[in-house]
């Protein structure tokens, strides 16, 4: 490869040969969204790619789309082959001439909802978050609730409010009650948080009825995006008991524009920490397969202040164990059904993925380098969350990104 080419990427770029995380793009002079794959400082078009390099009339297709869902549905042999070929087209001499009219600069393309997401659910899987929020809401007791470690907690939430990274988020208004106050009140929340999360894109559906199996989730789960669940506490706390979760989340889920394949990761597995209780046989992810997290390393940014770095290694529950909970009822998966794994905290006080762990909900604000404080988040403020992980050869997978900035209530 040319030095000079755009394909000569360092094999060590975030975004290098071992990644290739597939996103929805247009530019300006073609504003049709579709599919392309970032690749150093570029973004391949990947159904011009597929055309200019005389793939299959099957895979053409399935990168010629506006989404990521034909792709996602098609399953882990499909998964496999357009990725061997985008490595193909990305890394051989022989297809350089081919491939480098389809590469435009990411810096000129926008991006959009890499999927159109199906149903969406959050769980709750880091122990050191659960505790911590345990610690907060019920200082004296036990931290974890008493189901905590035989179940991954969940809820469902809301899939229409997803949105892409950049997507400006409106301070949320609804009922607050302080426990101070005699009654109810309405407004603009007060206490708007973060909520610094991985996602699962699952790809391959289920039959309703059927469960998936902890060791089959690999068949079903497509790759990993970042994730912020932005969260009202005011409106939460006052609403949660007992249904859990409604209004104080729904208002706006953001999704990074990359979606990392599953198989860009494999160097990332890493063990997941000791588990000292015995979890039923459905939930058990030693029988088939060594059990794996995801050694992502994650790091939340405040007005471009880092705030926090959390360690997804970290995490109790795995995405094979939360995708066999999210089933072993009977619910079907459907292509494009996003799970996230809930806030990732580690150990350490700046390990801690939202405000009110990090601010110890509010009464230990943080100072940020322009000397103002935040116990949650100021209009205007902007969070950002990125993460790499481990790839082969010593290389690191990049996520990119998924920011958004908090504009005044209405
Ligand atoms: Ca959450």
């Amino acid at each position: 490869m040319r030095s000079t080419s755009p394909l000569a990427v360092p094999s060590d770029a975030l975004f290098g040969a071992h990644n290739l995380p597939y996103g929805v793009f247009s530019t300006a002079a073609d504003p049709r969204r579709r599919l392309g794959v970032a690749y150093g400082e570029y973004v391949l078009d990947a159904g011009a790619a597929a055309r200019a390099t005389g793939a299959s009339a099957g895979l053409t297709a399935l990168l010629s789309a506006p989404s990521l869902n034909p792709l996602l549905a098609a399953g882990r042999p499909e998964w496999t082959r357009a990725r061997a070929a985008l490595t193909a087209w990305l890394t051989e001499a022989a297809h350089q001439g081919a491939v480098e009219p389809c590469l435009v600069p990411r810096a000129e393309v926008s991006l959009y909802l890499p999927f159109e997401v199906a149903d969406y659910v959050d769980f709750y899987a880091s122990e050191h978050h659960a505790a911590n929020i345990g610690r907060i809401f019920r200082p004296g007791g036990d931290p974890l609730t008493p189901n905590w470690k035989h179940l991954p907690i969940g809820y469902h939430g809301r899939a229409g409010t997803v949105v892409v990274s950049g997507t400006p988020v409106v301070r949320p208004c609804g009922q607050r009650k302080a426990p101070a106050d005699p009654a109810p009140g309405f407004g603009p929340s007060s206490r708007l948080d973060i909520e610094a999360e991985v996602g699962f894109v699952v790809g391959t559906p289920s039959p309703q009825g059927s469960r998936v199996a902890a060791a089959d989730a690999d068949a079903h789960v497509f790759g990993v995006c970042l994730v912020n669940d932005w969260s009202a506490r005011d409106i939460q706390a006052w609403e949660y008991v007992p249904l859990g979760p409604f209004l104080g989340k729904s208002f706006a889920t953001s999704v990074s524009p990359w979606v990392v394949p599953l198989d860009a990761l494999a160097a990332a597995r890493v063990a997941p920490p000791v588990r000292d209780t015995e979890p039923l046989p459905y939930l058990d992810d030693r029988a088939a397969r060594p059990p794996y997290g995801l050694a992502i390393d994650l790091e939340v940014r405040l007005n471009g202040h880092v705030v926090a770095r959390p360690p997804f290694a970290a995490m109790y529950w795995t995405y094979a164990q939360m995708l066999a909970h999210l089933t072993v009822n009977g619910a079907s998966l459907r292509t494009g059904d996003l799970f996230a794994s809930g806030t990732v905290s580690g150990p350490d006080p700046l390990t801690r993925g939202a405000l009110i762990e990090l601010t110890w909900n509010g009464e230990r604000p943080l100072e940020l380098p322009d000397g103002t404080r935040r116990g949650f988040l100021a209009d205007g403020d902007e969070v950002t969350i990125t993460a790499t992980a481990p790839g082969p050869a010593g290389s690191r997978i990049g996520f990119g990104e998924v920011t958004g900035r908090i504009l005044p209530a209405h």
